[in-house]
């Protein structure tokens, strides 16, 4: 029932480099198994030649010898157990780091249209979840399956020894045995994929309402978000349920038509021992053995059931992991001179995101090194887009982006990424230190570099009022600082990292007019000497731009200073005349504003 080879047989790829530590586990899985059987053989020689013998001294004598065999033998056992559980449980933890490792990284080199396609929640799931899976039935299933496999070879074989006819009646209930097992199988393999389907169900839900949780209270959702989780909750508590009315099922019915067989063999056995044909001692070791043989048995199909539950799993992350990675490089890329002069030009570029909404049209831009440029527009102009399209987030439609001259889908992303800095509306702050926040992307800057980097942007002073300065933890288990705060954190990044092509995205979270002009002058000194793309929605940000594009529905309509617009009484103007948008209620969780500037 094991078709699809394709997974198991990558997934024993994975186990390769640890097969000698796999081997070891087996081995001791197996030795600890079979040492298990001897018991029985115990039993027959104990009623045989001790309780049956003749000579009292001599029966003597081997009782105390079969005590201390029992005693030996289970302390051998026990250590190969312990064998068996450390062997199998390293390999299976060990797969386990390297596939989570290897898929996060897969993850990072994911282009950005995966990440916007792809619901976080399942990602998580199966980095998560899935990987989890993987591992239970790499160390402790698989050593299940061998000892229970090893116990089941070992019972019947030790049954047709003492017994083989006797035997064949026992395992005349064997074809429905397998029947029952065939059946949960296949039905457990159904039931476990809609319940990894509902978990990661239930983890996009969660992922995206807590990261969204003020715009949930904002708007007083919260009733229907809890709604939409307990309707999803359910969903995994159904599938759960199904699958635990299967495993529960399993055991039972074995045990029942196992019961049925063992009545055969006491009435079978009973007259061939009174026929003379079978001693005492064989008959109640055939008993305890055959007693014992639904329990591997049962516990064979359970693990059977476990590994097609990772071949739903595998299967999950192997398709994660063959997804196409980042936007192809031309094969002859070349890296982008270090540093650029910082000239952009995007001649005659088209984009869209899906092919029938074309959302830029034919731009033509050229900003010059140094220059700095503000996009405004209406939302949904298509301003992101066009600051998208320059680290390469994705590639025009048609037309070509140039950097000094060259064109980017021709040079290596790392050569033109390391060149550009992106500040984003929402500053992401990692759950490290203030001053390694800064330092994010700057590796090589020391403790001076960062706090200049933090003068410059205005953030020093509010650092050294933290309560252990720049080694004050921030990020989820962190301080909270304002969004004036957080904006300065990310503009120091920036400056630290002086890029020569910077790209802002001007948050758009309201400020006191204290934390504003803070905020501001730190701009203007991150925006000198190089050349900024700045996505602008303040009045104060306009107007240190050298020249403003207004975009409207993906074209540049206007072009100039604020005076010039201003005259030109355009859309610029009439922006300006509606006033500068209110964030009051925008920039908390990523909400757009319905005019930009
Ligand atoms: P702006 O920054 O001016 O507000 P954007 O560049 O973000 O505008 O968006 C331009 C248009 O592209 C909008 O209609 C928006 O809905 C669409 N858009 C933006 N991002 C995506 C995406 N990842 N997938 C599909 N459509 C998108």
């Amino acid at each position: 029932m094991f078709q699809k080879k394709g997974p198991i047989r990558r997934l024993l790829g994975y186990v390769a480099p640890y097969t000698h530590l796999l081997f070891l586990g087996l081995l001791s899985t197996a030795l600890a198994s079979i040492l298990n059987l001897a018991i029985y053989w115990i039993v027959k020689e104990l009623v045989d030649k001790v309780l049956t013998g003749g000579d009292v001294v001599a029966m003597g004598n081997m009782l105390n010898i079969t005590v201390i065999g029992v005693i030996v033998l289970f302390i051998v056992k026990g250590i190969f157990s312990y064998g068996q559980v450390y062997f199998m449980a390293y390999v299976g933890h060990r797969v386990v780091a390297d596939l989570r490792e290897q898929l996060y990284g897969h993850l990072q080199c994911m282009p950005i249209e995966y990440h916007d396609s792809k619901h976080t929640g399942e990602m998580i799931s199966g980095v998560t979840n899935d990987v989890a899976v993987l591992q239970t039935t790499v160390s402790s299933g698989l050593a299940e399956l061998v000892s229970q496999a090893v116990m089941s070879a070992g019972i019947l074989g030790l049954m047709f020894y003492l017994d083989w006819k006797l035997s064949l009646v026992t395992l005349s209930i064997m074809p429905f045995v397998i029947w029952v097992v065939g059946k949960a199988g296949s039905r457990l393999r159904r039931i476990t994929g809609l319940i990894q389907s509902t978990i990661a169900d239930v983890t996009t839900v969660l992922q995206e309402t807590l990261s969204g949780i003020k715009v949930i209270k904002a708007f007083t959702m919260e009733a229907h978000e809890m709604e939409r989780f307990r309707r999803r909750n359910e969903g995994n508590f159904q599938a759960s349920m199904r699958g635990a009315k299967v495993h529960a099922l399993i055991t039972p019915v074995i045990e029942l038509l196992s019961v049925l067989g063992l009545a055969g063999v006491l009435w079978f056995g009973a007259r061939r021992v009174i026929g003379g044909r079978l001693t005492v001692g064989e008959f109640m070791a055939f008993l305890g053995a055959a007693g014992t043989l639904p329990t591997p048995l049962a516990r064979l199909s359970v693990s059977y059931g476990g590994f097609n539950q990772a071949l739903g799993a595998a299967l999950r992350v192997f398709n994660l992991l063959d997804e196409a990675p980042e936007v192809d490089e031309p094969e002859d890329a070349i890296p982008l001179p270090e540093p650029v002069e910082g000239r952009v030009d995007f001649d005659s570029v088209s984009f869209a995101y899906r092919p029938s909404e074309p959302v830029l049209h034919d731009i033509e831009l050229t900003v010059m090194p140094g220059e700095v440029v503000a996009l405004v527009g209406p939302s949904g102009a298509g301003k992101t887009t066009i600051a998208n399209l320059i680290p390469r987030f994705y590639q025009p439609t048609s037309g070509k982006v140039y950097i000094d001259g060259f064109d980017i889908s021709k040079v290596t992303l790392p050569s033109l990424r390391s060149q550009i800095g992106l500040v984003p509306q929402e500053t992401v702050l990692f759950s490290v230190s203030i001053s390694e926040n800064i330092r994010y992307g700057s590796p090589h800057a020391d403790m001076e570099d960062i706090v200049n980097a933090a003068k410059l942007a205005n953030a020093h002073d509010f650092i050294m009022e933290l309560p252990m300065q720049y080694d004050t933890p921030v990020g989820e288990r962190g301080v909270t600082l304002s969004g004036g705060q957080r904006q300065r954190i990310a503009i120091a990044r920036a400056i630290l990292r002086d890029p020569k092509i910077l790209i802002l995205d001007e948050a758009t979270s309201s400020l006191d007019s204290e934390s504003e002009a803070e905020v501001q002058e730190a701009l203007s000194r991150l925006f000198c000497n190089r050349t900024t793309l700045v996505i602008a929605h303040r009045l104060s940000t306009v107007q240190m731009a050298d020249r403003i594009l207004v975009i409207d529905k993906g074209r540049i309509i206007e072009s100039g200073t604020h005076k010039e617009l201003m005259a030109a009484g355009g859309l610029y103007a009439r922006l300006v005349s509606l006033g500068f948008h209110d964030d009051s209620q925008s920039g908390q969780g990523g909400t757009e504003a319905v005019t930009d500037l």
